[in-house]
C-alpha cells in the first residue's frame, strides 16, 4: 500500500519545480493526481510521464487566479472522482524590485497569484472535502514569509500572508471538526526556474541575494548546510502531510531550508 493510495489529489502549478516533484511523489505513493497549471504543454508531459511511470494522472488547464476557473476544476474533480482528500496550493510566481520602484499593478500581479489563489483554492475545496469526510491542504509558503528579504517586499507579503492564512483557515476546520487539515510549507533556496525572474533582485551585502550569484554560490554562503535544495525535498515533505501519518498535524508551518532561517 502506497502512503496515500486511493486518495485523490489536486496540485496547482504542476507543470514545473515544486509542484512536478509533489504531483510525481503522491502518485508514486497511490494518489490519482489532477495536475494544473497554465503551462499546458509542459503541464500535459507531466502528467503523461507520471502515466508512465505506472502512476495515476491527468492534466487540467487552471488559471489559479481566476475563481470561475477554480469552480470548474473542482466541480470537475466532484464529477470524475467524487472526492478530493489532498490539494497543494502551489502555483506561485515571484515579483522582484524595490518598492521604490515597484508598481501597484506588480503588487496585484504578485498577490493576485500567491495570495488570491491560495485562498481561492482553500474557499472552493473545503466543502468537497467534507462530503467526503476530510482532507490535507497544504499551503506553499516560503522563507520569504518568515523573515524579511531586500526587494522582495510584495513576495515577502503574498508569503507571510499564506503562512497565517494557513492557520486562521486550520483553526476553522478544527471547530467545524470537519476532518480538514491545513498546513504551510517553507522552502528554502529550491533549484527551480522561479529563480530565473527573482535572482538579481537582491544588493550585494543586504539579507537579500547577492545580485551575480548562482544558487550554489548564494547556498554556500547562505545555507547553513551549504547547498541547495532539489524539488524532491519539498515533495518528501509535503507527501508526509498530505498523507494520514499528519494526523494529528494541523496549522503547523514546515520548513525546509537546509537552516537558512535558523542562522
Ligand atoms: P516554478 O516556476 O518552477 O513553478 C511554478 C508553477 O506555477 C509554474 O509551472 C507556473 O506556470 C505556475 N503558475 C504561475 N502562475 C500561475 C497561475 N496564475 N495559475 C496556475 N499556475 C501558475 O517555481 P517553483 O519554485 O516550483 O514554485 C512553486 C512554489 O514554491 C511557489 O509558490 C513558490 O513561491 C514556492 N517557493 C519556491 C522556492 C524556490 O526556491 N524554488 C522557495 C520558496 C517557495
Amino acid at each position: 500500500m502506497g502512503r496515500v493510495e486511493g486518495k485523490v489529489a489536486l496540485v496547482t502549478g504542476a507543470a514545473s519545480g515544486i509542484g512536478r516533484a509533489c504531483a510525481e511523489q503522491l502518485a508514486a505513493e497511490g494518489a490519482a493526481v489532477i495536475l494544473t497549471d497554465l503551462q499546458d504543454e509542459m503541464g500535459r508531459a507531466a502528467a503523461e510521464a507520471v502515466t508512465a511511470a505506472g502512476g495515476k494522472a491527468e492534466y487540467l488547464h487552471h488559471d489559479v487566479t481566476s475563481e470561475e476557473e477554480w469552480v470548474e476544476i473542482v466541480g470537475e474533480i466532484g464529477r470524475r472522482h467524487g472526492r478530493l482528500d489532498v490539494l497543494v496550493n502551489n502555483a506561485g510566481i515571484g515579483v522582484g524590485g524595490s518598492i521604490l520602484e515597484f508598481s501597484l499593478a506588480d503588487f496585484r500581479r504578485q498577490t493576485a497569484v500567491n495570495l488570491d489563489g491560495v485562498f481561492l483554492g482553500m474557499k472552493h475545496s473545503i466543502p468537497l472535502m467534507r462530503k467526503g469526510g476530510g482532507g490535507s491542504i497544504v499551503n506553499m509558503s516560503s522563507v520569504a514569509g518568515l523573515k524579511g528579504s531586500a526587494n522582495l517586499a510584495a513576495y515577502c507579503a503574498t508569503k507571510g500572508g499564506v503562512r497565517l492564512m494557513t492557520k486562521a483557515v486550520a483553526m476553522e476546520c478544527a471547530n467545524a471538526k470537519d476532518g480538514v487539515r491545513v498546513n504551510s510549507v517553507h522552502p528554502g533556496i529550491i533549484e527551480t526556474p522561479i529563480w530565473d525572474t527573482i535572482v538579481g533582485t537582491g544588493e550585494p551585502g543586504t539579507n537579500a541575494l547577492p545580485r551575480t550569484a548562482t544558487l550554489d554560490q548564494m547556498s554556500s554562503m547562505a545555507v547553513p548546510l551549504g547547498v541547495k535544495g532539489m524539488p524532491q525535498d519539498i515533495a518528501n515533505g509535503v507527501i508526509w502531510l498530505a498523507s494520514d501519518e499528519s494526523r494529528y498535524v494541523t496549522g503547523a508551518e514546515l520548513v525546509i531550508d537546509g537552516g537558512l532561517t535558523v542562522r
